[in-house]
């Protein structure tokens, strides 16, 4: 595994790499270190030495770039020989023992632990600061694509006001299939996993948990504050119905499944704040996120001088978070080459988080309701009794056919779908459940959000 090019004859020793996990990620890692060994030593300065790999399973065949003899039982004693440790585990434990380990030892780390960091940054960076090493997580958020480098370096001299994006390629995979196919969120998943872009357990990225843990990363480096998962307001996409896929279709929208962390600004006594959430919302056609296909993720950054940024890529798979993974090695290995630590944690801004309900927001509500006279003017009254106007109301379909209702039959009923002007969460949750309780409508079918206008 190590350099045959002219570096290697340099005489200057090696650096030492640890890898943690030899999975999806961890197997093309591997591949690239082996591959591309001379190019890395050309461009780090020195060979880059695999000196053990961590798995579970000693007995697995992982093809011809995983040596078998590297295998080590003590990951522990493995990380504390390393000046390089690449965890790519997943999880939470032994990976977050592991690592604080490895910076402890003075070993720098490569993660691409979304979870992990987004429960446990905060211990992770003060480790890091503490030992003087660096803590590098590109392949953390959106893959392949370079995203949290021009976060944290590249706009560091700006004020990033927004970043939105769609972080997660299972959710768009299920959803993009749900818009071209018709079918319904059990049937697209079942596809997804036939195909592989979906696991056997897939509740880390239909419930949204994936895409919050990256927002909870991406708001903490946008706005120099401590943003962890649970600030993340979460909803996934298992309630998206073939229903709410067609009626965004006659609005001229599609549903994507959104990241959004932004800046709230402050009034009178209230502080700037952030907001960091994930849901599924209606996307108009026309906004460039709309055209995101299949399992690709894309993300806009909006920031003061720089203005609207858009970056857009493959955010999961092997060799493309592999990519992204050597990016970091390469950029960790140059450091202890040439002395000196990259950037750390910074969050000096300490923006507290503003709670979902002090949002507005756009909303699409679907109703089923009786369809008799009056009923459309009492769920305007309804709404605009809570602050909320409509932008538009129609009605959907009619549930009953009522030229063939018999005297006995039940009374017709009606879907209709409502947009609204931007309201507040909180007035949408009070109308909502005076709504709930009126005698005519028999069930609040959906209810999403409108973004990207
Ligand atoms: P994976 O295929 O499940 O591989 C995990 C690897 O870690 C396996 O080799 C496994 O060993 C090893 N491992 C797990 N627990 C271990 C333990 N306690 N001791 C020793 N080895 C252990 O996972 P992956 O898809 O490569 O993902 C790795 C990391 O990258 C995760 O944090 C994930 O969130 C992140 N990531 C993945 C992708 C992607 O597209 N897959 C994209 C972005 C980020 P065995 O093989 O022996 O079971």
């Amino acid at each position: 595994m190590s350099s045959t090019g002219p570096l290697a004859a340099s005489g200057r020793p090696p650096l030492k790499v640890a890898v943690l996990g030899a999975g999806t990620v961890g197997v093309e890692v591997l591949r690239l270190l082996t591959t591309q060994a001379d190019d890395l030593a050309q461009r780090v300065g020195v060979p880059l030495q695999v000196i053990g790999i961590s798995v579970r399973d000693t007995t697995k065949d992982r093809g011809p770039h995983v040596d078998p003899s590297l295998y080590v039982h003590d990951a522990h004693a493995l990380v504390r020989e390393a000046d390089l440790v690449v965890e790519l585990m997943g999880g939470i434990e032994p990976a977050r023992t592991l690592l604080l380990e490895s910076m402890a030892h003075g070993a720098s780390v490569v993660t691409a632990n979304k979870a992990l960091l987004a429960q446990e940054g905060a211990e992770l960076y003060e480790t890091a600061d503490a030992a003087g090493v660096d803590l590098h997580f590109e392949a953390a958020v959106a893959g392949a694509i370079p995203l949290v480098r021009p976060i944290r370096e590249s706009l560091a001299g700006d004020r990033i006001q927004r970043v939105l994006g769609i972080v997660n390629g299972t959710t768009n995979y299920i959803l993009d299939a749900m818009t071209r196919t018709g079918a319904s969120f059990e049937d697209a998943l079942a596809t997804a996993q036939d195909l592989g872009y979906a696991e056997a357990d897939p509740t880390a990225d239909v419930e949204g948990l994936d895409a919050a843990a990256k927002a909870a990363i991406l708001a903490s480096l946008a706005f120099h504050s401590r943003v962890a998962l649970q600030d993340v307001h979460c909803e996934g996409i298992t309630s998206v119905s073939a229903d709410d896929i067609a009626a965004a279709r006659r609005l001229g929208s599609v549903i994507k499944l959104l990241s959004i962390v932004e800046r709230v600004p402050g009034e009178g006594e209230v502080p700037e704040r952030v907001s960091a959430r994930v849901y599924p919302a209606l996307v108009p056609t026309s906004h460039p996120l709309a055209s995101v296909a299949e399992a690709y993720n894309a993300v806009f950054v909006e920031a003061d001088a720089a203005g609207s940024l858009m970056f857009y890529g493959q955010g999961a798979g092997g060799a493309p978070t592999a990519s992204a993974v050597l990016g970091d090695l390469v950029s960790v290995a140059r450091q202890k080459v040439h002395g000196g630590k990259g950037p750390g944690e910074s969050h000096y801004a300490s923006l507290p988080i503003a709670p979902l309900e002090e949002l507005r927001n756009g909303f699409y509500v679907a109703l089923t309701v009786d369809d008799e006279p009056g009923v459309l003017a009492d769920v305007a009254g309804t709404l605009s009794r809570h602050g909320i106007s409509i932008a538009t109301i129609h009605q959907e379909q009619e549930q009953t056919d009522p030229f063939e209702a018999q005297e006995e039959a039940p009374a017709p009923r009606a879907r209709i779908g409502i947009v609204t002007h931007r309201a507040l969460e909180s007035a949408m949750s009070g109308a909502l459940s005076d709504l709930s309780a009126h005698d005519a409508v028999v069930g609040v079918d959906s209810v999403l959000r409108v973004e990207g206008e």
